[in-house]
């Protein structure tokens, strides 16, 4: 199969790409160089593999888990991921109705949640026909809308107010005065005795990339505050942030979590992670299109921060680079920079073995997550492509763009 490039009228012979198991390093790094950059490599077998972890937790726990699609909406994989574990959810209507269409249409007995800060009346009838799950962040979204609720369960979220991450306020739902969930006593107030009756469920999201012992604290918060309506709903939503395909990650405590609060109250646990689904499961290809020295060398690339991955300037975060060491460690280190104008469009630092020519390839790992949907077009940069791992090593260009995806956003 060959794949023609509109862009650079390049032919790219896609035969030659070898399956990637048998590949040697050397020749991975040869099919990635002749692929277009900037491109996303997205790798079927490290989605596989966390797949299999998660479809283990659901297997030993009976709980079910969906992909939070805002960290990952690469549809094409969702008949693949419907295989292993039980669902979508959603941050609002457009991703409602991808998870209706790509996932819970095509694997019948995949479940479709959503949750939004905002909900708008204009969109109820639709999230309630494409939703199994749909989570309101407030009383009063609750009392305004739940009567137009006839498919979905009903569930409200709810504020344990325990922060349990630290130096993260953007990330941490229970910061002060944040927006996000009922607390306790808002809710005691308006029900002091009893949930009303077409709550079925409640939701809490308060973790970002963390382990099972500050899922464990959370519990507890939990219990302590909300316990009284425990008893009364059938279903109780972990959120997400469980980094549960990381390495370290505490899979024992985990289960033993959602198996306690699935005894003692007779619920259905629920976890929404979407980094943990797609975790080291992409790759991001930059080319090196000028170097250039001001105080130290420093490297302009075609992929961009800003645009590309833009968590590594808002989180921040250096992403992890195949062969490059922190600055200093290795013989010559360089500034990686950006083509856009933004003078802070910067990755990091790094440093190699060797020196670094025009036209050489650079890969950044874990790109799969939050880089894809959340990519720009600023300075007219072009969007990546779109490239497909198969397990079997063979690639495929899932999408390219183009001018056109430039223009048609803008007028
Ligand atoms: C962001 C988010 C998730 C997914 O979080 P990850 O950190 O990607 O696991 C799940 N549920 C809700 C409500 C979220 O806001």
């Amino acid at each position: 199969m060959n794949y023609f490039d509109k862009m650079t009228n390049k032919t790219i012979d896609m035969t030659t790409f070898k399956p990637i198991d048998k590949a040697s390093d050397a020749e991975f790094d040869n099919q990635l160089k002749q692929l277009n950059t900037p491109c996303y490599v997205i790798d079927e077998k490290k989605l596989k593999d966390n797949l299999t972890i998660l479809k283990n937790v659901e297997q030993d726990t009976g709980c079910h888990i969906l992909l939070a699609q805002k960290a990952f909406s690469y549809y094409p994989a969702y008949p693949l991921i419907g295989s292993y574990i039980s669902g979508t959810t959603a941050s609002g209507l457009y991703e409602a109705r991808l998870g209706y269409e790509e996932m819970k249409k095509k694997c019948p007995d995949t479940e479709n949640h959503v949750f939004c800060p905002g909900f708008k009346e204009s969109e109820m009838n639709m999230l309630d026909t494409w939703c199994d799950h749909l989570v309101f962040n407030s009383l009063s979204q609750y009392e305004r809308f739940h009567s137009l609720c006839h498919n979905a369960s009903v569930g409200l979220r709810i504020n344990p107010e325990c922060s349990t991450q630290e130096g993260h306020d953007i990330y941490d739902p229970c910061a002060p005065y944040s927006r996000l969930g009922i607390t306790a006593d808002k809710l005691y107030e308006s029900f002091p005795d009893a949930l009303p009756e077409d709550v079925e469920g409640l939701h809490f999201h308060t973790l970002c990339e963390q382990n099972a012992d500050d899922l464990f604290k959370t519990l507890q918060a939990v219990e302590k505050k909300f316990g009284r309506y425990l008893a009364q709903i059938k279903w109780l939503n972990f959120g997400g942030g469980h980094h549960i395909t990381r390495a370290d990650y505490d899979l024992t405590l985990l289960k033993k979590s959602i198996l306690y609060m699935q005894n003692k109250y007779d619920v259905r646990v629920y976890l929404e992670p979407g980094e943990a689904v797609a975790l080291n499961a992409g790759y991001f290809v930059t080319e090196v299109v000028d170097i250039v020295n001001n105080g130290m060398d420093i490297l302009i690339l075609d992929g961009s921060a800003a645009c590309h991955m833009p968590d590594v300037l808002e989180m921040p975060y250096r992403p992890p680079l195949c062969d490059g060491g922190m600055p200093g460690e290795k013989k010559h280190t360089y500034r990686l920079a950006c083509s856009t104008c933004l003078a802070g469009d910067v990755i990091g630092d790094y440093s190699f073995d060797h020196r670094f020519r025009i036209g050489d390839r650079l890969i950044f790992k874990d790109m799969a997550i939050y880089s894809m949907v959340k990519n720009n077009t600023f300075n007219g940069m072009p969007l990546p492509d779109i490239v497909y791992r198969k397990e079997n090593g063979e690639m495929e260009i899932q999408k390219g763009f183009g001018y056109h995806d430039f223009k048609e956003r803008l007028g």
